[in-house]
């Protein structure tokens, strides 16, 4: 494929024109002229010239087009041929008696003309010629449209021609297709960068195969990921098949190449073309690491989770002005001795939305994370808790430390620090009353940047809280050296081992595990007597869940001060 494409540069190589001709005479005529200099291919009909087209159009330099043709006219082949915005660029050099198509052929794009009866061979010569160095100057800049290594269009081009075809073909259902190679950096690592690259010219040589059947326009977009616009189908299972047919890799001789596809089907055309793929890619992403089922569908209800999201991001900001996120606080208690004591409170977000009721942070974080806004909710969730602190502090004479979630996002935050000891400062607190709580698979993200960042605030004085534990991929070597003060367990270890057939021995592990640290261990989401005395029995320190309370405002959550104040009034 690229080899083909750079024939433009290799001066030896006789170049390829296309001769669109029924009449023998004229063809004998013009092979005698021009025949010395240049490759002839002949077609004889226009249906035999569209099929040459199709399949040559690579290496085809011109077209020289006879109007009068049997069964489809030369007007109706340069139409085609310039509708299709994979040959649209091919040069065509209309021959004609007829001086009055002139114009409808200059319309339709057709770049010169050779009058019949033919002049003589230096003149036909040197206007294809001519007709030729321009055009290939115009491919030399086209070569920066296509991706080096396969030679498919770059995503730029590729959806300017999406934009084309639909132009030109407005009425027919089209499909937007990802396919995309599931854990391609690990192809690379274990059977080498050569190996890597042979694989992705053989998807690309696959899909160009395809598109030239079916019609479209395919690209490579990032370095594992194929974009197809074409013609609506239904066999997408046949199509990944035919794509994933790639050379075998390492010792074994086994494929090891698994690709996905996301399919956004008979596309809403009033799209931008990029929200188009990025629908195709929503749905790729629906069947990540799903191998029984790699093709997956854009439907409904990712479009209603869309429109859903694409709401809260447009309300941000007046949710942020008019305060509709509210704090609720939930209990966590020191469960060592005899009663339960509370030692803190988790702050967690809630939003009001003004017309959808209360928003859950399941849905809004995950959402405020992709796109950084949580940098925002995270600040003012911050602030709230830590005016809280003090608020109670003043009113109950007790502090009750708060933990504050924080998100990854917030840990590339230059000004982290900063803004953390500024919101301690200005409420007179001691850095350790606010806790930072951070889930486990943000240290496996970055962990360098990540340990620097929290050696950095635990030496100032804030603790720090590892959550989800046990949900990332902590190596056991990794956590050994990881600055923390205490290990929240995943809610997931409780609900594994409190289901039907009762099985307690992971949870315990964990515990003992995050004992021979020599840091408490908190268990989340504990629901019942029977699940606290367990964990009571194992050595787990500090029980946060439902079974205590479910995370509620502030006012409703001051009876748990209260009560402190009355416990520390009696010791
Ligand atoms: P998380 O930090 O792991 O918080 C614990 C979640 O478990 C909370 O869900 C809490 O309401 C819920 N939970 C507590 N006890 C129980 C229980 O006994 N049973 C059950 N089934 N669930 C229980 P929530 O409030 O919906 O928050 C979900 C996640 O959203 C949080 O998980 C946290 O990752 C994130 N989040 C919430 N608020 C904030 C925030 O202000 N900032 C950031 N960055 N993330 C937040
Ligand atoms: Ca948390
Ligand atoms: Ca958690």
């Amino acid at each position: 494929m690229t080899e083909k494409k750079m024939k433009f540069s290799i001066s030896e190589e006789k170049r390829q024109i296309l001769l669109v001709e029924d009449d023998i005479i004229n063809r004998e005529m013009l092979k005698e002229s021009i025949g010395n200099a240049y490759e002839l291919i002949v077609a004889e009909t226009g249906e035999e010239a569209l099929r040459i087209v199709r399949e040559r159009f690579e290496t085809l330099s011109i077209v020289l087009l006879d109007l009068n043709l049997p069964g489809i006219k030369g007007i109706e082949v340069l139409r085609r041929i310039k509708s299709d915005p994979a040959y649209a660029g091919l040069p065509v050099i209309v021959m004609t008696s007829d001086s009055e198509a002139e114009v409808e052929c200059l319309t339709l794009g057709a770049i010169d003309f050779i009058p019949k009866p033919y002049p003589p061979s230096e003149v036909i010569l040197a206007r294809i010629l001519r007709t030729v160095e321009l055009y290939e100057d115009k491919n030399t800049i086209r070569w920066t449209e296509r991706d080096h290594l396969t030679g498919l269009y770059n995503k730029e081009f590729f959806y300017h021609y999406a934009d084309q075809l639909d132009l030109y073909h407005k009425d027919v259902p089209t499909d937007a297709i990802v396919v995309d190679i599931n854990h391609f950096h690990t192809v690379n690592d274990r059977y080498g960068k050569a190996y890597g690259d042979k694989v992705l010219k053989c998807i690309a040589g696959n899909a160009l195969r395809l598109i030239n059947e079916a019609g479209g326009v395919v690209c490579r977009c990032e370095p594992d990921m194929f974009l197809f616009y074409c013609p609506h189908r239904s066999d997408y299972e046949e199509m990944l098949n035919q794509l994933s047919i790639v050379p075998k890799g390492g010792d074994s001789g086994e494929n090891h190449v698994r690709l996905r596809m996301g399919v956004y089907s008979d596309v809403d055309k009033t799209l931008y073309v990029d929200r188009r793929f990025d629908r195709a890619k929503l749905a790729a992403d629906s069947v990540k690491g799903n191998l029984a089922n790699p093709i997956g569908f854009y439907d409904n209800s990712m479009h209603d989770a869309e429109v859903m999201e694409e709401q809260l991001i447009d309300d941000f900001p007046t949710a942020i002005k008019e305060k509709q996120f509210v704090v609720f606080y939930q209990p966590k208690f020191d469960v060592r001795g005899d009663t339960p004591v509370l030692c803190s409170a988790e702050a967690l977000a809630r939003w009001k939305h003004p017309k959808l009721g209360m928003v859950s942070p399941g849905v809004f974080i995950p959402l405020f994370e992709k796109n950084g806004l949580i940098q925002t909710l995270d600040r003012c969730v911050w602030s709230e808790a830590a005016a809280q602190i003090r608020d109670w502090k003043e009113r109950f004479g007790v502090s009750v430390p708060i933990s504050v979630n924080v998100s990854r996002v917030d840990l590339y935050d230059p000004k982290l620090i900063d803004k953390l000891l500024d919101m301690t400062e200005k409420n007179g607190l001691k850095p350790d009353e606010l806790l930072l709580e951070i889930t486990e698979s943000a240290y496996t993200e970055n962990a360098g940047m990540i340990v620097e960042n929290v050696k950095q605030l635990r030496k100032l004085g804030f603790k720090i809280e590892m959550d989800d534990f046990g949900s990332g991929y902590s190596s056991l070597s990794m956590l050994s050296a990881l600055p923390i003060d205490a290990l929240k367990l995943d809610m997931q270890f409780i609900r594994s081992a409190f289901r039907e057939r009762k099985d307690t021995r992971l949870l315990e592990a964990m515990i003992n595990l995050s004992h021979s640290f020599d840091v408490p261990t908190i268990a989340e989401g504990v629901e019942s007597a029977e699940q606290v005395s367990v964990l009571k029995a194992m050595g787990c320190d500090i029980v946060q869940g439902y079974y205590f309370s479910r995370p509620v405002p502030a006012n409703e959550f001051e009876k748990f001060v209260a009560e402190k104040k009355e416990i520390s009034a009696c010791s």
